[in-house]
C-alpha cells in the first residue's frame, strides 16, 4: 500500500521552468539533466512497487536525520518482518566494478551508490534505535534503466540489476507478511520525520526581469505559443491546450519562481506575456484564488 507519495522535487520544478526561460549554464543544465534522469528512475520503479499486493507500507521519497547527518531514501517499503531501502539509479549505458568502486567505460569513475545506500542504512539504524524500533533492514541499489550493463558485478552485494527488478519484487510479494498497529505507527513517525528541504540552496540566481516571459507549451516546454481563441497553440509541435489551464500553469510557475511577489493581474500579465485581455487573466485568477484588498490594489492568494 502506498503510504507516502513521491511528487517531483521543487529544485527540479524550478530548473525545468528556468531551462525554458533562460539559458543555464553548462553545469546547471547537466545538474538538471541528471536530476530529471534520476526522477525518470525514481517514478518507473514507484510504477512496480505499486503493484505489490503484500501487506506493506511503501514510503517514497524520505529525506531524514539521524546523528546530525542528514540522509535520503529513494524508496521505503515496510513489510512485517523487514523494512526494506532501495536507492534508485536510472544509469545508462555500460559500466564496471571494480575494487569498490563504479567505473562509466571507458573508465569515468562515478560514485558507487553502495556506500550511498550503506550509509542511508546505517543511519536509518540509528534513527530506529533511538524510536525504539527494532526491525531489521536490508538495503539494495536498484539499477532501474533497461539500457544498463555492470561488468564485473559482484555477487556478494545487494545490486539488483534491472532484469532482477521484477523478480526481487515478486519474491517480496510472497513473503506472508501481516503489519499491525506497530508498523503503521513507524510509518507516521518516518512521515513525521520527513524533511522538506529548501529548494533554493542549488540553484542558480535569477531575476525576474532577466527571465523570457510567456505561457510553455505542456509537451515541449516551447515557448513559441500564441493564443488562438480560447486555446493556446504551440508553434514547435502544434499541440493545443485549453488557454485557462495554461494561465493557471503559467501562475503556479510564477509562484513557484518567486514566492515573494504579489500575485495581481497586472504581474500574471506581464509574465503570460502572450495573453492581450487583462479580464482573461483576472477570470482565471478569479476562479482559482482569493482576492485581496481593493480598487488597484487587489491580489491574490
Ligand atoms: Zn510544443
Amino acid at each position: 500500500m502506498l503510504y507516502k507519495p513521491r511528487t517531483k522535487p521543487a529544485e527540479l520544478q524550478i530548473l525545468s521552468a528556468l531551462n525554458t526561460r533562460m539559458t543555464l549554464s553548462t553545469k546547471d543544465r547537466q545538474h538538471f539533466f541528471n536530476l530529471s534522469k534520476g526522477y525518470e528512475g525514481e517514478v518507473k520503479f514507484d510504477a512496480l512497487t505499486e503493484k505489490l499486493q503484500c501487506d506493506c507500507y511503501i514510503l517514497n521519497d524520505l529525506l531524514l536525520q539521524a546523528n546530525n547527518a542528514t540522509f535520503q531514501i529513494d524508496t521505503l517499503i515496510i513489510t512485517a518482518k523487514t523494512i526494506y531501502i532501495y536507492e534508485v539509479k536510472n544509469h545508462e549505458g555500460e559500466y564496471y566494478y571494480e575494487s569498490e568502486k563504479l567505473f562509466k567505460l571507458p573508465q569515468y569513475e562515478i560514485v558507487n551508490p553502495l556506500h550511498q545506500s550503506g550509509r542511508s542504512e546505517s543511519l536509518l539504524r540509528q534513527l530506529l534505535l533511538k524510536h525504539k524500533v527494532s526491525l531489521p533492514i536490508e538495503a539494495s541499489v536498484v539499477f532501474i534503466n533497461p539500457e544498463f550493463t555492470l561488468y564485473q558485478a559482484p555477487l556478494d552485494k545487494p545490486i539488483i540489476l534491472p532484469t532482477q527488478v521484477k523478480k526481487h519484487l515478486s519474491q517480496l510479494n510472497s513473503i506472508p507478511s501481516a503489519l499491525n498497529e506497530k508498523h503503521k505507527r513507524l510509518a507516521d513517525k518516518l512521515c513525521a520525520l520527513h524533511i522538506q528541504e529548501s529548494p533554493y540552496q542549488k540553484l542558480p540566481s535569477y531575476t525576474y526581469e532577466e527571465l523570457r516571459k510567456g505561457i510553455p507549451c505542456l509537451k515541449c516546454h516551447s515557448l513559441s505559443t500564441v493564443v488562438e481563441g480560447h486555446k493556446l497553440e504551440c508553434r514547435e509541435c502544434c499541440h493545443k491546450e485549453a488557454l485557462a489551464n495554461t494561465i493557471m500553469r503559467a501562475v503556479k510557475e510564477f509562484m513557484l519562481l518567486f514566492p515573494k511577489h504579489k500575485i495581481t493581474t497586472r504581474a500574471i500579465h506581464d509574465w503570460c506575456r502572450i495573453v492581450y485581455s487583462h479580464r482573461r487573466i483576472q477570470k482565471v485568477l478569479n476562479q482559482h484564488f482569493t482576492r485581496v484588498g481593493s480598487n488597484r490594489w487587489i491580489y491574490y492568494k
